[in-house]
């Protein structure tokens, strides 16, 4: 294998390091973001609860209001009535007396609907402050433990970083932007062994012309179906006779099992 593959190949670890830990700090940043999105939705349902508890207030006092002024209209036919002489004023003043009743009754039936429902809502209120501050003291912690690990995976992301600056340096410039530009395109590692005659990048089985380069490592042999660069796996065993070159993976389990 070329000093330069071996080179190549070991930029792509710190890659493929960097990449699961950029994958891990993004979901640990949609983690914050849900808590704040779950706090933001609590606070606005205090909000609106808030503000329809002020408008039933609001009804409640308005139709007090109003049956004031009812029993003061009340009160007022009561003297005109005590002060009537004749029978059919009487009279009069006794359907205007209840129909006044009749309106006072009314109007304190949806009072008392109205302030069933305030009590309802005042409930539903206190409810969601419950689980405000609950939310508000139990993600406190967990937030500030997840922002420590986001700056762990930082502070391993710049170590990361520093190694690979280092190691770019020994690789051929042209072979470099070469895997940087498929490493751009697929996130993945873009330099893999052939396996079985197959690349192991997409695992499409390759011809026996192109095996043939890759082993003669002459020059960059790309897959023809997904363009990772491929190389020959010389930890590999020789090829033993009724058994085509056994995968490295393979060697190693029968190793650990013997
Ligand atoms: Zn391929």
């Amino acid at each position: 294998m070329s000093q330069n593959l071996t080179h190549i190949l070991s930029l792509q670890d710190i890659d493929m390091k960097m990449i699961r830990l950029m994958r891990v700090k993004y979901e640990r940043q949609k983690e914050i973001k849900q808590l704040e999105d779950l706090r933001n939705e609590l606070r606005t349902q205090q909000e609106e609860k808030q503000k329809e508890l002020d408008q039933l207030s609001k009804a409640i006092a308005a139709y007090e209001e109003k049956i004031q002024e009812i029993n003061a209209r009340i009160k007022k036919l009561e003297h005109e009535q005590s002060l009537a002489k004749r029978a059919d004023l009487f009279n009069t003043l006794t359907q205007a007396m209840t129909q006044a009743e009749r309106e006072r009754i009314a109007i304190e039936q949806k009072v008392s609907e109205l302030v069933d429902k305030r009590v309802a809502e005042e409930e539903s209120l206190e409810k969601v402050k419950a689980s405000l501050s609950t939310s508000e003291a139990n993600s406190l912690a967990l937030e500030n433990e997840i922002l420590s690990s986001i700056r762990l995976i930082n502070e391993e992301g710049s170590t990361l970083q520093e190694q690979r600056k280092e190691l770019a340096k020994t690789v051929d410039s042209e072979m470099l932007a070469i895997y940087e530009r498929l490493l751009r395109n697929k996130k993945d590692r873009v330099v893999v062994p052939i396996e079985n005659r197959t690349c192991s990048g997409c695992h499409i089985v390759l011809t026996a012309q192109q095996e043939n380069l890759v082993r003669k490592a002459d020059a960059l042999v790309f897959c023809e179906h997904c363009s990772r660069i491929l190389y020959w796996p010389e930890e590999a065993p020789a090829i033993t006779t009724g058994e085509e070159a056994a995968p490295v993976r393979r060697r190693r389990r029968r190793l650990a099992s013997a």
